[in-house]
């Protein structure tokens, strides 16, 4: 008698070759696909391809694979346009067209919001707002954080850790990081000149020798000025004054000269103390007629342009008639709160970091805005007391980190009942948690959602949502 095969003694081993379609985009930008029942995720391989490919890893029911062969190149794909990108770890969509990515986007947060929140599909197509993408999606960011190292032959590399790695990827020398911002490659040549004609060496990460570990260059984009602030394991740098006058020769925006000081081993890039050698400590940007003080360590989000349509999208959803007080949880340095307060009676700003929250009390100062509080605390501690003083909630805006809002948070709001709860969230599967849990009891309803995207040519996707009670 023949015994029927369990369904998970899949047939396939490592290194099996197979065909196969990809269906979809994984969270690390790797195209899933099935086959005979298991799911793969393929490094390489784009929705819309069919690929050959070979089995490294096997599951229950999943595994992995590498692609051996593009038997049929999706229609979505296009040539990359940056050199290094299969090399570099930081963009994992530069092969998939714009378009494309905008599409994929809007489908992983519906798909999230349905396996994960249990909203009904169609209720959700309904209510879904087109996402909000960029007109053009390279160089948008803000903020590049530089590690400064040794190739093999003894030059001094910058550059961009390969994937899962501390190995530098050097960009192309002239176009400089795709998604950077294009005075970034002058920047970097001009502090490795500096090195070279200074005899200034790199940190090395093993033996803990050298001394320079990272270029931070901020850019305020609607202001035009430019932070240059080298990190190094030292107390000071040699031959400032050379450094000094390459720099501000190489670009006349740059308001900012400083020096970060990290002995620490490790994956922090920045140590605690930093150091202005040139012009003022800080450079500002605007969040639409807000301005904002950015120093070397402040929380800024890296792509202003969205940030704004973002907040925007916020602020709209919180519809403000002038009077409500409103809370913002998870305040970093107060954007968004500063942005609705020009709008609401009162905000309450409630963030952990307390260096956020000075940022946030000056910046305030700074507009000339008198109707914000900020606290220090966790939100989960710091709610619930603020609720039980008696400070009314008409609005609670909430943008928490990627693990989402502690139980206690959903709770706590629930019971201080607002008229209007505005999410905004960058991972959509701890949305989408969060997202079930506050309508659970169905004095809530999700009302409208807009994905924006935030990060074109990586699979990040911003999402703001409004929720209103309907009883
Ligand atoms: N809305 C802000 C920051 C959002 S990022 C902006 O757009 O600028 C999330 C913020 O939550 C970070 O500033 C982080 O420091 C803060 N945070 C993380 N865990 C927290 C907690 N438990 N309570 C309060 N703030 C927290």
């Amino acid at each position: 008698m023949q015994i029927p095969a369990r369904k998970y003694n899949y047939p396939m081993k490592k290194n099996d070759m197979f065909e196969i379609e990809i269906t979809g985009l994984g969270k690390d930008g790797e195209g899933i696909g099935h086959h005979d029942g298991m799911t793969f995720f393929i490094n390489g391989a784009l929705p819309g391809d069919i690929v050959e490919a070979s089995v490294t890893k096997l599951k229950k029911t999943y595994g992995y694979a590498r692609v051996v062969q593009i038997i049929k190149a999706s229609d979505d794909r296009v040539e990359s346009v940056c050199p290094v990108s299969k090399r570099c770890g930081g963009c994992s969509l530069l092969e998939l067209s714009y378009q494309a990515q905008l599409r994929m986007k809007e489908a992983l947060v519906e798909d999230d919001l349905v396996r994960i929140g249990g909203f009904d599909r169609e209720y959700i197509k309904e209510i879904q707002e087109p996402i909000i993408g960029m007109d053009d999606p390279l160089h948008y960011r803000n903020k590049a954080a530089i590690p400064v190292g040794l190739s093999q032959d003894g030059r001094i590399v910058t550059g961009y850790y390969a994937r899962h790695s501390h190995r530098i990827v050097e960009p192309d020398q002239t176009l400089g990081c795709m998604i950077g911002n294009a005075e970034d490659p002058g920047i970097t040549r001009a502090v490795k000149s500096w090195m070279t004609e200074n005899r200034v060496k790199p940190y090395d990460e093993m033996t803990g020798k050298g001394l320079i570990r990272h270029i931070l260059i901020r850019h305020g984009v609607h202001t035009g000025q430019t932070m240059v602030c080298l990190v190094i394991s030292g107390k000071s740098i040699p031959a400032a004054d050379n450094l000094i006058e390459s720099l501000t020769e190489t670009s006349p925006d740059i308001k900012s000269i400083c020096i970060n000081i990290n002995r620490e081993k490790g994956n922090v890039i920045l140590g605690e103390r930093t150091e202005c050698i040139w012009g003022e400590p800080v450079i500002t940007d605007r969040v639409g007629d807000v301005v904002f003080d950015i120093s070397a360590k402040s929380f800024f989000q890296v792509n202003p342009v969205q940030m704004q349509k973002l907040y925007q999208r916020a602020l709209e959803y919180a519809s403000l008639d002038g009077s409500e007080n409103v809370y913002d949880l998870y305040s970093g340095i107060g954007t968004i709160s500063l942005f609705l307060a020009r709008q609401a009676g009162h905000v309450t700003g409630v963030e952990v970091v307390p260096d956020a929250v000075k940022d946030a009390v000056r910046n305030a100062r700074l507009n000339g805005i008198t109707n914000t509080n900020f606290y220090t605390g966790k939100t989960e501690d710091v709610l619930p007391k603020l609720i039980a003083q008696g400070r009314p909630a008409d609005v609670i805006v909430l943008d928490p980190p990627r693990k989402g809002a502690d139980p206690e948070v959903i709770d706590t709001i629930l019971a201080a009942a607002p008229k209007r709860i505005v999410y905004v969230s960058c991972d959509p599967a701890t949305l989408a948690r969060d997202l079930s849990l506050l309508c659970a009891d169905g004095s809530y309803r999700l009302e409208k959602y807009t994905p924006v995207d935030q990060f074109p040519e990586t699979v990040h996707i911003e999402t703001a949502c409004r929720l209103s009670r309907h009883r």
